[in-house]
């Protein structure tokens, strides 16, 4: 049975006020796992604030190397020093504005795994890539680039996200149909390459989910959790939705 999982990606928004607002607001999990991934400047706040709770804090973006002369950048060895435990990469807003390529991604990739932080690798097709019939090769494509830099190709403690571009920001989540439909072509794909960690491996969905459509998404054999952005910022909507996965 993968443990349900409802994670926030707050993009670059939020503030000290948010955190804290958060921090007071936010019901606590019970059968799931809440993750949440603010800026960096605002990992330390909320990783004090949850340090006595399950909720997780993460990065969302960190790069390939532990330290050293990349002015600007952060690191997983400093998450994790400083309490993180997982790191969003290859979300497509790095994917496309910030030149994340798929060997960058599998860089950074591994990274966040020899770091000993969680990795949660975002995958997903843009709209032209859904229009022309290669959706799935589109996201097989991502997941090898990442499988094939790696010594030991493994999913434990990895969490995959499915978050359609096309789907992302826009107010237009995919169907449950859609999104089911290649969470299980997700699996399928993870399990030619390592048969033992098909049933454990938790798959999320990401792109527009909110509280009126959480309910629909989740009973889907394949989507074992969220990952929420817009959402995510308004505390009653993603208590909502944790409730909706919950139930
Ligand atoms: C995201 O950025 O990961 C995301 C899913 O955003 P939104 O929920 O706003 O579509």
């Amino acid at each position: 049975m993968r443990k349900p999982v409802v994670a926030a990606n707050w993009k670059m928004n939020g503030s000290l006020e948010l955190c804290e607002h958060f921090s007071c607001e936010l019901v606590r999990p019970e059968a799931s796992d809440v993750w949440i991934f603010p800026t960096a400047l605002h990992l330390r706040s909320l990783v004090d604030s949850f340090r006595e709770s399950d909720i997780a804090i993460g990065a969302q973006n960190v790069w390939c190397e532990p330290e050293g002369a990349f002015t600007g950048e952060i690191s997983a060895r400093m998450v994790k020093n400083l309490g993180g435990q997982l790191a969003l990469v290859g979300h497509s807003e790095r994917r496309a504005m910030f030149g994340d390529s798929d060997t960058v991604v599998a860089r950074k990739f591994k990274s966040i795994a020899d770091a000993g932080l969680m990795p949660v690798l975002c995958v997903g097709e843009t709209l032209e890539e859904r229009e022309s019939d290669s959706a799935f090769e589109a996201v097989q494509r991502q997941l090898n680039a990442v499988e094939e830099a790696w010594d030991c190709p493994d999913y434990s403690h990895k969490v995959i996200a499915y978050e359609p571009v096309w789907a992302i920001g826009t107010g237009k989540a995919a169907t449950a149909e859609i999104a089911q439909e290649m969470q299980g072509l997700i699996r399928d794909h993870v399990d030619r390459r390592d048969s033992g960690e098909r049933e454990e491996l938790r798959i999320l969905y990401g792109g527009s989910v909110k509280a009126s459509n959480a309910a629909e998404l989740i009973v889907q054999n394949d989507i074992d959790g969220f990952l929420v952005g817009g959402a995510s910022l308004d505390v009653d909507e993603f208590n909502e939705i944790c409730e909706a996965v919950k139930s």
